[in-house]
């Protein structure tokens, strides 16, 4: 199966994916290679909006409790995706992409603020945008803010990232004999627990509002730029 190619995408990473082979932060070797490989997209004319997670550092369910309530633990859990998203700016400019991290939780002195119009300006003059700060609402993910952003932003698809090439039908991580699925659809997506790739109230909002997701691993070479060009590298989920 092959798609049109795009004209503007959204990529979700995780910060766990981030963090490579580390238990926390960044490894600079990943954010290198997407850096590398997003380049390749960008030269091809095609507009991408980045979010990143923050799992690598803080997720809220995890840290409130001990006196930290889960509104504070999420709002550090955001912080996180924010650290991560000044810290992929700066290795993408150094990579020769120009990129603006725009900030969805007020934070001016280390980015600048989201608006519409604004990453709308960035991304005209082919600039890479990183959106931070999630939904800045808790009880969220950035899975979710992505899906949000795509709708907000006009991107063609939410391309999201896994270790994985795709969904599987069952865990690939546990039974050797897993199958890859081509596409599957929402409700299977939505319906099946053995799927987890991304949360329901992220899928509801794309099913809803028909924002197609191709689940791929960004890390193997050209796998970003093939899928921007319409090819399905791993799963479509519509
Ligand atoms: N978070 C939140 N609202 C959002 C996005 C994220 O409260 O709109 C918090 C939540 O606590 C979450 C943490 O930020 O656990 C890290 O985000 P996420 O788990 O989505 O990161 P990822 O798995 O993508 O690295």
């Amino acid at each position: 199966m092959k798609l049109n190619s795009f004209k503007r995408i959204l990529i979700k990473i995780s910060g766990e994916q981030l963090a490579g082979e580390y238990e926390f932060g960044v490894d600079p070797k990943i954010a290198n290679f997407l850096a590398k490989e997003i380049k390749k997209v960008v030269a091809g004319g095609c507009q991408i909006i980045l979010v990143v997670g923050g799992g690598n550092m803080i997720r809220g369910a995890e840290v409130a409790g001990n006196g930290i309530k889960r509104v504070t633990a999420d709002q550090m859990g955001m912080l996180s995706g924010l650290i991560n998203s000044m810290c992929l700016t700066d290795i993408f400019e150094s990579n020769g992409i120009q990129t603006r991290c725009l900030s969805n939780i007020y934070a001016e002195q280390v980015a600048e603020s989201f608006s519409f119009r604004r990453a709308e300006k960035h991304l005209e003059a082919g600039r890479v945008v990183i959106v931070a700060g999630g939904t800045a609402r808790p009880y969220f993910t950035h899975d979710t803010a992505a899906v949000s952003f795509a709708l907000e932003l006009d991107a063609e698809v939410v391309l999201k990232a896994t270790k994985v090439d795709g969904v599987f039908d069952r865990d690939p991580a546990k039974y050797k004999d897993a199958k890859k699925l081509e596409s599957i659809t929402f409700d299977e997506a939505v319906s099946n627990n053995e799927i987890k790739v991304m949360d329901k109230a992220a899928l509801g909002l794309a099913m809803e509002q028909n924002v197609p997701i191709i689940v791929f691993n960004p890390m193997k070479n050209d796998n970003i730029l093939k899928v921007a060009q319409g090819n399905i590298v791993g799963t479509l989920i519509n």
